[in-house]
């Protein structure tokens, strides 16, 4: 198992994902929207599950007004469970809420309690969640509410890097091409978000991504996280 005084603040180094799985067996994703937790960390979800670590996902917003015009207002909904579903979790691990996109903020109480059932229910030893420089308001909310109801538990940052100036690549998880391979088989299932055009939406930016942060680490691919708390 890798130390976690190795995890270096000042000089990034590889933790070895075997590491965290021995430090982690039930792990809770945040997502503030129901793409947020793939585009962040899926290769990693894929590597864990591989591992045999219990993920769980919850989701707080289905962004009905991020659709395509005349899109079921449920699609992302239902994209969600196809995505998750690709990516190996089963339905009775994921957790959708309706909270309306863009207004998490005028929820945060709501947010915070959701948390803390979740807390107790799922009983996590590892959150990941989106990192704290997210600029998103409602990343925001989802990032500071869990770092609160989660004080006793590891807590990494993941990158969404559209929504960054600045973000503090401290902990890296080497992956496989499969593993990235499976992260962007169910990203394809958000058909609305495709359609929608978004760049980062596409196989050349999750491979190109994957690569940047391996060659920070001398490897093939790998995801990175901010560290926010790490207790083993
Ligand atoms: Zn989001």
């Amino acid at each position: 198992m890798q130390l976690v005084s190795e995890v270096s603040l000042e000089r990034p180094r590889a933790v070895s994902p075997n590491g965290m799985a021995a430090m982690v067996e039930r792990l809770l994703i945040l997502a503030p929207h129901t793409d947020d937790a793939e585009l962040g960390c899926g290769a990693t979800v894929a590597r864990f599950l591989e591992m045999g670590v219990d993920v769980n996902i919850a989701a707080f917003s289905t962004a009905e007004a991020s659709l395509p015009p005349n899109s079921n207002p449920d699609r992302l909904g239902q994209e969600f469970l196809r995505a998750t579903k690709t990516l190996g979790i089963p339905e009775s691990k994921t957790f959708v809420y309706n909270y309306p996109v863009r207004q998490l903020g005028y929820h945060r109480q709501e947010v915070l309690e959701e948390l803390i059932r979740l807390r107790r229910e799922v009983k996590p030893q590892g959150v990941f969640l989106p990192a704290g420089t997210d600029l998103h308001q409602d990343h925001q909310v989802v990032h500071l509410e869990g770092v609160r109801a989660f004080k006793d538990v590891t807590v990494w940052g993941y990158e969404l890097p559209w929504n960054h100036v600045t973000f503090s690549a401290q902990a890296f998880v080497r992956i496989q091409l499969s593993h990235l391979e499976r992260k962007w088989e169910a990203l394809q299932c958000y058909q609305s978000q495709l359609e929608l055009g978004r760049s980062y939406f596409s196989w050349e930016f999750v491979a190109g991504l994957a690569r940047l942060r391996g060659t920070q680490v001398q490897e093939e691919y790998a995801e990175a996280f901010e560290v926010i708390r790490i207790k083993c």
